[in-house]
C-alpha cells in the first residue's frame, strides 16, 4: 500500500471547503436577486364594490419584479365564468385589469357576483412557480341611474342675485349630489324636509356674464344623472365708477395696511402699494372669507325662515354692491376691484344689529374689511359685517335675531365710519339688496319653501 504524504489530505480538505464556501455564498446569492424574490403580487381589490356593469371595473396589480399572469373569475353563485382581460403583457409591473361583464354565462339579475382575481409573478421562487397572490370581492350590481327630479324653484335668477332650488333625488347607493354651474362652482344642496327632497341655494356671479345650473347625481356604481334646474335669466348693468386717489389716502391707510405685509410692500411705489393692498391684499382676504363661507349644513332642515336683513338702524348707502371702482393716481389708472357689499352710513360706533338668527363663524381682523364678523344663517347663507371697530360676539356663539353683533367703524380699508354689510352664498357674494327686501324674500324663498312642501306632502 502506498502511503500518501500528509499535505496532498490537507490541500484536498481545503479545496472541498472553499467548494463548499463559494457555492453557498453563489446560491444565497441567487436566492437573493431579483430572479428569486418572494414578495407576491399586490391586488388592489376592496371586499365590497359597488357596479354598474356596464363601465369596466378598473382593477390595479402590482408586482416588484414583473406579472407572469393574471386571472380573473366572475360567479353568480350557480356559474363561473373566466374573463378575457385584454392587454396583459407578462413582465408588466404595474397592471389595470379592466372587467368587463362576461356576454354569456352569468344571471345579472341576481344582483350580487363574487370576483376572485389570481396573480403570479415572474419571480422563480418556489422551484420556478413565482409567487401567487387571490384577491375577492363582492360586487354589488346597481344598473340604476339616480331618480332626479326638479320640484320648485324660484321664479328667476338676476345677475350678481341668488334663487332657490327644491328637487327630489333618489338612489339606493347615492354617493355624490351637487349643482354644477357654467362657472365651475358647485352647489351642494341641504337635506330638505322629507327624505329624498333636498333644497339649494344658488348664485349668480356679479363677474360671470351667463348662468346655468343643473343638479348631478352621482351614485357608487358610478350611474350618473343630470338635470337643468330652469330660471328666468335678468341681467343687470352695475356701475363703474372712478376713485381719485390722493396722496393722503396712499400715506394713511394704504400705509398702515401695508404693515401687514412688510416684506411684500418694503420696496413698492405709492402707486404699486396702492395696487397691492387694492389686488393682491383684496384677494387674499376674499380667499379668507370664501373658506369660512363654503360650508354647507347637510343636517335635515325642516323650515327656512329668513326676514329682510337691517344691520344698521337708518343707516343711509353711500356705496353700491358690484360697484367696479377704477382707481386713478396722477392721472392714470393704478388699480381696479369689484365693492362686493354695501356700504351703509350713521351715526360712529353704531350698533350692528344680526336681524336674523345664526352662528358666528369669524369674528377676526381680515385685512382690507378690518375687523370682520361673519355669522352663518342655514342652508349655505352668511352676512358680513366689514371695518367694525368692536365686534361683541365670539367665533361658535349662538346669536339670536336681532342681537347686537358689533359697532360699526373705520378698521380695514375704509375712510369714514361705515359698515361693509355682504351677503355670500356658499362662498359667492350677493347682491344684499334681495335679502334686505321683504318682497323678494317672500316671493323667492318663503313662498317656495311653503309651496314645495305642500307638494312633497301631496
Ligand atoms: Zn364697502
Amino acid at each position: 500500500m502506498n502511503k500518501r504524504p500528509k499535505g496532498k489530505g490537507y490541500i484536498r480538505a481545503l479545496l472541498l471547503v472553499l467548494a463548499i464556501y463559494f457555492s453557498y455564498k453563489w446560491v444565497n446569492k441567487l436566492l437573493h436577486s431579483p430572479a428569486f424574490e418572494k414578495n407576491p403580487p399586490v391586488i388592489k381589490l376592496k371586499d365590497t364594490l359597488y357596479w354598474n356593469s356596464d363601465t369596466p371595473l378598473e382593477i390595479e396589480i402590482k408586482d416588484d419584479t414583473g406579472l407572469k399572469s393574471v386571472k380573473a373569475y366572475l360567479s353568480d353563485g350557480e356559474h363561473e365564468v373566466e374573463v378575457n382581460l385584454k392587454d396583459f403583457k407578462p413582465k408588466t409591473k404595474d397592471f389595470i385589469a379592466k372587467i368587463e361583464f362576461p356576454k354569456i354565462g352569468l344571471n345579472k339579475k341576481i344582483g350580487l357576483l363574487k370576483l376572485t382575481i389570481k396573480a403570479t409573478d415572474i419571480s422563480k421562487w418556489n422551484f420556478g412557480t413565482g409567487n401567487s397572490a387571490t384577491a375577492k370581492s363582492i360586487l354589488k350590481i346597481d344598473d340604476q341611474k339616480p331618480d332626479l327630479f326638479p320640484l320648485i324653484s324660484s321664479y328667476g335668477i338676476t345677475k350678481g342675485g341668488a334663487a332657490l332650488a327644491i328637487f327630489r333625488a333618489k338612489d339606493k347607493n347615492l354617493k355624490d349630489l351637487y349643482i354644477e354651474t357654467n362657472f365651475g362652482k358647485k352647489f351642494y344642496p341641504t337635506p330638505f324636509y322629507k327624505p329624498g327632497y333636498y333644497a339649494v341655494l344658488v348664485a349668480w356671479p356679479v363677474t360671470q356674464r351667463r348662468f346655468s345650473a343643473k343638479i348631478v347625481a352621482v351614485d357608487k356604481a358610478g350611474n350618473i344623472s343630470r338635470s337643468r334646474l330652469s330660471f328666468f335669466l335678468k341681467n343687470k348693468k352695475y356701475r363703474t365708477s372712478t376713485i381719485n386717489v390722493k396722496d393722503s389716502f396712499i400715506n394713511g391707510k394704504i400705509s398702515d395696511l401695508s404693515e401687514d405685509r412688510p416684506e411684500k410692500t418694503k420696496n413698492l411705489t405709492p402707486a404699486q402699494k396702492l395696487d397691492f393692498i387694492n389686488s393682491t391684499y383684496r384677494k387674499e382676504n376674499n380667499a379668507l372669507i370664501r373658506k369660512v363661507t363654503s360650508r354647507v349644513d347637510h343636517n335635515l332642515l325642516t323650515n327656512f325662515k329668513i326676514q329682510p336683513f337691517y344691520p344698521l338702524k337708518n343707516g343711509k348707502v353711500v356705496g353700491s354692491f358690484a360697484d367696479h371702482r377704477f382707481y386713478k393716481y396722477k392721472g392714470k389708472i393704478i388699480s381696479e376691484a369689484y365693492h362686493l357689499g354695501l356700504d351703509l352710513a350713521s351715526t360712529r360706533m353704531a350698533d350692528i344689529l344680526i336681524t336674523n338668527p345664526g352662528v358666528v363663524v369669524f369674528a377676526n381682523y381680515n385685512g382690507i374689511y378690518g375687523n370682520n364678523l361673519i355669522v352663518y344663517h342655514g342652508l349655505g347663507l352668511y352676512s358680513l359685517y366689514g371695518h367694525c371697530s368692536n365686534i361683541l360676539v365670539k367665533k361658535g356663539e349662538i346669536v339670536k335675531a336681532w342681537q347686537i353683533g358689533a359697532k360699526s367703524g373705520a378698521t380695514g380699508l375704509a375712510l369714514g365710519d361705515h359698515l361693509h354689510f355682504s351677503i355670500l352664498i356658499q362662498g359667492i357674494f350677493v347682491r344684499p339688496a334681495e335679502w334686505m327686501d321683504s318682497k323678494w324674500i317672500h316671493s323667492n324663498i318663503t313662498d317656495v319653501i311653503e309651496n314645495a312642501k305642500k307638494l312633497i306632502d301631496k
